[in-house]
């Protein structure tokens, strides 16, 4: 596949093992440090929490299942608006499989890691049956840890369970951890009609806490027709689902049954840390409302969730760390289709210090990751 951009084409899964089996040779050959961990770095340790990929035959599963990100057909669209979202979509396509291109942006844009997820907009199964969701999942973790075995001193992992199914998702997350050595799990913002505070998802979260897994919510994006035009999709829906997945979790108590639990949440966390007011006056105004919980949703913003730097604004990112602490925020880019410069967009912060930028830039999400810098 070719954009006139780009010259690569994406690579496919027996190459990728291959370029895993060659880099692991070429370590073993040198076994030497890596000089971008080496203690002569100067500038901060650079994380991109918000980096997507995607495994084809997972893509094509999901068909049908997931939010319309096809070439638009609605009135108005002239040919070239079409060709033009044709070639963004075909240069996405190859940024998200080929862990080439994506080294190479890496390093243009000043980035030492990233955290490859899935996305869930292009690759979902929690409609499936629970087995054969299981099964697609376990594809694109294997995946996810083959893209990791590239590049392991810039690559870490997140993986994909079949949450739908609470006991299949621990086993999978399980695996993730273990065997593929990935840090932590990626869920969207419900898990079907189940929401993300449903008893049933309670062993789920227990494991995760013991486990010390990161959580990465991120929406797989709302498939109905009223937010369908225009993308509304993402641009309203996905800030949208998240504030309604942290609500779950608060409101039905598990932040307070698990207090360790490691949730990262995408785009800035949505709208609820810029509307938290709102959602305060009933907490406070509302008794019933507040059965299952022990802190306002205020408090349970600045302590118990991170946040992803991903929200466009630089005085959106201003709020955010004015309402939860520079403590609570990764950088996080939506790679390869959200902040061309993610770190160019955290030093346009007013009032961070030089540590503040640091947390941000690296050493919190390395902290949820487990990893030293
Ligand atoms: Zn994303």
């Amino acid at each position: 596949m070719t954009d006139g951009r780009l010259e690569h084409r994406p690579a496919s899964d027996t190459e990728v093992v291959e370029m895993a089996a060659a880099a692991k040779r070429s370590r073993a050959k040198k076994k030497r440090a890596s000089p971008r961990r080496s203690r002569a770095r100067r500038r901060p340790f650079v994380i991109d929490f918000h980096a997507h990929v995607v495994a084809p035959e997972v893509v094509a599963f999901s068909k049908g299942h997931v939010v319309d990100t096809g070439v638009p057909d609605s009135a108005g669209v002239s040919e070239s608006l079409k060709e033009d979202w044709k070639k963004w979509r075909q240069t996405v396509d190859l940024k998200m499989g080929d862990p080439k291109v994506r080294l190479q942006d890496m390093d243009k844009m000043g980035v030492d890691v990233q955290v490859l997820t899935p996305s869930l907009v292009h690759q979902y199964t929690y409609w499936a049956d629970p087995e054969t969701s299981l099964g697609m999942e376990q594809r694109a973790n294997n995946r996810i840890a083959e893209m990791v075995a590239v590049a392991p001193d810039r690559f870490v992992g997140l993986g994909g369970v079949p949450l739908q199914h609470p006991d299949l998702a621990i086993g999978e997350m399980r695996r993730c951890l273990g065997e593929l050595k990935l840090r932590g799990i990626e869920v969207s913002s419900h898990a079907e009609s189940m929401e993300l505070g449903d008893p049933k998802l309670r062993a789920f979260w227990a494991e995760a806490e013991k486990l010390g897994a990161a959580i990465y919510l991120h929406p797989a994006g709302v498939v109905q027709p009223r937010y369908g035009k225009f993308q509304l999709w993402n641009s309203v829906g996905q800030p949208l689902e998240e504030a309604l997945a942290m609500c779950s979790l608060f409101y039905e108590g598990v932040l307070d049954a698990f207090p360790k639990l490691k949730i990262c949440v995408a785009h800035g966390g949505g709208y609820l840390p810029f509307y938290a007011g709102r959602v305060d006056r009933n907490y406070f105004g509302k008794g019933f409302t507040r059965v299952n919980m022990t802190k306002s949703p205020s408090e349970y913003m600045r302590r118990h969730f991170w946040y992803d730097s991903c929200v466009y604004n630089a005085d959106m990112l201003e709020f955010l760390v004015k309402k939860v602490g520079a403590s609570r925020i990764v950088l996080g880019s939506d790679y390869p289709v959200g902040e061309p410069d993610p770190i160019g967009f955290v030093r346009r912060v007013r009032g961070l210090s030089a540590a503040d930028k640091e947390d941000i830039l690296g050493r919190t999400a390395a902290k949820l990751l487990g990893l030293s810098i």
